[in-house]
């Protein structure tokens, strides 16, 4: 089955899609017992995807524009990592026409 699957939220396509395993996150000026609960490859990943689905979420970007934060990663082991996180916004060109003109002679090559 093909789709988004309902526990994860990703996108399966096939029928072997296994959920990737749960790890939580929180950053770090939030106290040690507000962790949000992310699935992730692994603890790298969780740490992004925490990231991104923060900022979508609340749909300010706040890590986005200020381009950093430190999360900290809890796996299911209770090890948890300190992630620096650095955000590159990537630039988007969308070209909206205004007006069309008269044509107009090519210039000679
Ligand atoms: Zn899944």
């Amino acid at each position: 089955m093909t789709g988004f699957c309902p526990t994860c939220n990703e996108f399966r396509f096939s029928d072997r899609h296994e959920c990737p395993p749960i790890f939580e996150a929180r950053l770090e000026d939030w106290g040690d017992d507000h962790w949000r609960e992310v699935r992730a490859q692994d603890a790298e990943r969780a740490a992004e995807k925490f990231c991104q689905d923060r900022d979508s979420n609340s749909g300010d970007y706040t890590i986005a524009r200020e381009g950093s934060a430190i999360v900290f990663v809890r796996g299911a082991d209770g090890t948890v990592g300190k992630y620096d996180i650095t955000v590159e916004a990537v630039p988007e060109y969308s070209a909206h026409l205004v007006e069309t003109l008269p044509p107009t002679a090519k210039a000679a090559a």
